[in-house]
Order: structure tokens, then C-alpha cells, then sequence
């Protein structure tokens, strides 16, 4: 017989996880306003809140803790993480962050200002924060079929090269300070882009003389999709391919919390000498000095581990599989998901789970709230509530697809956790047909509502 697939890591440190009731859960998130953010940890059994910063370090990571130089300036610590970032990505210039909106915040203090227009691919919502805080404006120009979940294309995170010359055509290049592209695409549902569509937008990039930047949190995941979709790249080593990736940008902004393996951290990476020089100013000002960025010395050490653990083909391959093995199972329970699966995370399309539940009453987060209550799951609603007001007519925007985001923390759950889930939440799609209430807003922010949104049940 074949032997079957494993993890290729053993556990050498354990944490407990927290049981409770049905009764408990309802509860507290009664208490809670049913907004999952308000759970204190100890109030949920598994948690997919998110992937940023929720994984576990290895005993290498460890290990470089100890060894965490403290010196202000030019720490051993700092040196690891420099030569480490140089070499994985092959920028000349680095600066430590500590994490990466910081990233986003130094950079675009350096480049962004009033009036300018950044194309890119769905671009994350802190980076849009970042875009438009400067009074410029962020562009989608992720192809169409990224927004129809019905389509198969192996790589959905593609800019759509027609979208970005009519931006072009419109405002002219010099409106343009950059085009970022997201790798791998978070807000499309972790999609890839392929090495072909970053040629592609080099080659534009080029012609019109934009520079291009990548904001690069899933970096080593989408080198893994490379590998195993792309033609060309499946005897290329994940190293052969992030460098290949990189060397087609002009630098990167990097949220250290995912593809870096830790639980903190960020930093930015560039070829331009100039732009260096400027950011140095801004990132002095705002995170710290050039040698440490808000980055204590003992975490640089264990980023500097993390960056190599992540660009080993065996690592991701198990990481992605655990992503895609939950994506499966619910498929063979019937249950209505996203497709084709991203690198981090599995979304449940609640508009085919629960429509009986109205779009006005929050169906994807009465999903969530109900998986919780039923299992002690906590996901994350990417939906209504997520999508905000209209910023002038004050009216809610309701996105074309309400959906549940399962987030796979890295190294952290085991085969039978994913079996936990797939099984909990086939229990709640059974009694979908009586779910017919959602929520009503209590009370919420003026912008980004759906970390304090408080809500009654209907
Ligand atoms: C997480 C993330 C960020 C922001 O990074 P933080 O470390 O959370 O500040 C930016 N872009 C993308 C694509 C991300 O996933």
C-alpha cells in the first residue's frame, strides 16, 4: 500500500484548548452583542478568526529568541533578518516594520500623495485605508472572472491589463505613483497570480515608466500556486520562483504575520536607492530606528527563520493541502463553498447556505454566529457588514456575495480539528430550512463597523 500523506512536523509544545456548552456560547455572545471579535479566547474551541499572526513558530524560531540581540542599533538580530530578506527576495534594500500597515504607512508616505491613482487587485483594506487616508484613490483591476464563483481559472488574482490602460488612457502615468499587486489576492479569497500576469504587468509598468510594487503578506503561498499550476515551474524550487517573482518588481511591502510565520512583524524591501532613503526618514518618524523598526530583536531572529521554514516546498505544500482538505470535505457533505479554494482560508457562500435569513438582517453573520453557538467555531464575516455604508448616501452596500471566512491559522490544527469543522458545520447546514432571523444593528462606528458593531437578534 501506498503510505499515506503526514505533516511534516511533530508537536513539541501543546496549549489547551477551552470546552464549553451550547448554553455557555449563547451566552456569551449574547454578552458579546453578537459581534465574534468581542469573545475573549477562552470562550471559543477552535478559532478562524484569522490567519494573520495566529500560527505556531518552530523550535528553530524559538531557538533565534533566545539568541535576540537587544541593541539599539546594528543588532546580530537585525544583520540575520537583513541577509535572510536580501537573499529570499533579492532586494538590495530592507527596512524592518512592525507589521504591514506600518509597511504600507512608511511607503506610501514616501511615494502617495493627493490626487494620485494606484491600480491594483483588490487591494487590502488597510492598504486602501493607507491609499485613501492621502486623498488618492485605489483601483480594481482584478480580472472579471475573479468575481464570478462559478468560474474555475487557476489564477484570480490576475490584473486585468485592459483595466489598467484605460486607467492610463483617463489620468495619465504621472497620476499613477505605482501599481501594487497582491500576492496572493486576500480580498478575492487568497487567489494566486501567475508569473505570466506579473510579466505581463511589468512589461506594462515598463513601457508607460510606473514603477510596480507588491504587497507581499502571501508571497510564499502564492509561489507554491506557481509551482503546482503554472507551466513551466513545477521542477523550479519555491526559492527559484518568490526571487523570479520579486525580480520583476520595484520593491515590496510585507505583513511578516503570515508568510513570515510570526505573530508579529513587517517590513519593506526596495531597489530604488532614493525611495530608500526617503522611506528611512518616515519609517524613523513612525516605527523606530533603521535597525529595528518596532521590531524587537529576538522577533527579527525568528522572522528571519520563518521567512526560510516558508519557502520550503514541504511546508507549504502541507499548508495549503490542510486548506484545501476542509474545502473538500465540505464539498462531500454538500455544503455550499467558494471555489476554486485560495491558499489561507475556505468561505462559505451564505446567500446558497442560509437565504431564507433577508440580506438586510446579516445572513453571512447570523451563519457565523450560529456555527459558534453550535460548536464554539469562530469565523469571520466577510459580507454586509464588512462592506460598510455608502460614505454619502449613508445606505448600506450589499456585496454580491454574502460570505463565512474559515482562516487556517499556519502549524496549528491538526487533521481531526479540520474534521471537527467540517462536520460542525454540515450540522448546521442540516438545519439551514429553520433559520429564517438575522440581526439588526445596535449600534456601530462611523468606518470599519464590524470590529465594534454591536447587534440585536431578530
Ligand atoms: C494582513 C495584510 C496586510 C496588513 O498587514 P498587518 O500586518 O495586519 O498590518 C496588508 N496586505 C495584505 C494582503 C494582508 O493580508
Amino acid at each position: 500500500m501506498e503510505l499515506p500523506y503526514i505533516e511534516p512536523y511533530k508537536i513539541k509544545m501543546v496549549e489547551a484548548i477551552q470546552t464549553s456548552t451550547i448554553n455557555q456560547r449563547k451566552k456569551w455572545i449574547a454578552a458579546a452583542k453578537y459581534n465574534l471579535f468581542k469573545l475573549s479566547s477562552d470562550q471559543v474551541r477552535i478559532d478562524l478568526l484569522t490567519d494573520s499572526g495566529t500560527g505556531a513558530m518552530s523550535d528553530k524560531q524559538w531557538a533565534e529568541i533566545m539568541l535576540g540581540d537587544e541593541s539599539y542599533a546594528g543588532s546580530s538580530s537585525y544583520e540575520k533578518l537583513e541577509q535572510t530578506v536580501k537573499q529570499i527576495t533579492g532586494f538590495p534594500f530592507f527596512i524592518p516594520t512592525h507589521q504591514g500597515r506600518a509597511a504600507e504607512n512608511v511607503l506610501f508616505s514616501a511615494l502617495v500623495k493627493k490626487g494620485d491613482i494606484v491600480p491594483g487587485n483588490s487591494h487590502f483594506d488597510t492598504t486602501k485605508g493607507h491609499i485613501e487616508f492621502r486623498k488618492a484613490t485605489a483601483i480594481d483591476c482584478t480580472i472579471d472572472e475573479a468575481f464570478d464563483t462559478t468560474v474555475q481559472h487557476p489564477f484570480k488574482g490576475n490584473l486585468d491589463i485592459s483595466k489598467l490602460e484605460k486607467i492610463v488612457q483617463k489620468h495619465s502615468a504621472e497620476k499613477i505613483p505605482f501599481v501594487l499587486i497582491t500576492i496572493t489576492c486576500n480580498s478575492a479569497g487568497g487567489q494566486p497570480v501567475s508569473m505570466q500576469n506579473i510579466k505581463q504587468v511589468h512589461q506594462f509598468c515598463k513601457y508607460y515608466k510606473i514603477p510596480l510594487y507588491f504587497d507581499s503578506a502571501r508571497f510564499a503561498e502564492n509561489a507554491y500556486f506557481i509551482k503546482t499550476r503554472e507551466a513551466g515551474y513545477a521542477k523550479k524550487t519555491i526559492k527559484e520562483i518568490v526571487k523570479e517573482m520579486f525580480s520583476f518588481s520595484d520593491g515590496m511591502t510585507m505583513s511578516a504575520k503570515k508568510d513570515g510565520l510570526v505573530n508579529m512583524g513587517g517590513f519593506i524591501a526596495l531597489k530604488n536607492p532614493e525611495v530608500y532613503t526617503s522611506c528611512i526618514t518616515y519609517n524613523i518618524i513612525y516605527e523606530g530606528f533603521v535597525t529595528y523598526g518596532g521590531m524587537s530583536g529576538r522577533d527579527m531572529g525568528a522572522l528571519a527563520v520563518g521567512l526560510q521554514e516558508a519557502t520550503e516546498f514541504s511546508y507549504l505544500q502541507s499548508r495549503i493541502q490542510q486548506v484545501h482538505y476542509l474545502g473538500e470535505r465540505l464539498i462531500t457533505l454538500g455544503v455550499p463553498v467558494q471555489q476554486p479554494f485560495g491558499g489561507h482560508a475556505i468561505y462559505l457562500d451564505a446567500n446558497k447556505f442560509v437565504p431564507n435569513i433577508p440580506k438586510e438582517e446579516y445572513r453571512a453573520q447570523a451563519l457565523a454566529i450560529e456555527l459558534y453557538i453550535s460548536s464554539g467555531i469562530r469565523s469571520v464575516e466577510i459580507g454586509t457588514i464588512l462592506a460598510d455604508r455608502d460614505p454619502i448616501t449613508r445606505n448600506n452596500r450589499y456585496p454580491k456575495l454574502e460570505l463565512v471566512r474559515l482562516a487556517l491559522p499556519r502549524r496549528t490544527y491538526t487533521l481531526s480539528h479540520l474534521e471537527y469543522i467540517a462536520i460542525a458545520i454540515k450540522n448546521v447546514y442540516d438545519t439551514r430550512n429553520e433559520a429564517k432571523k438575522g440581526y439588526n444593528i445596535h449600534w456601530e462606528a462611523p468606518i470599519m463597523r464590524h470590529f465594534t458593531v454591536e447587534l440585536d437578534k431578530l
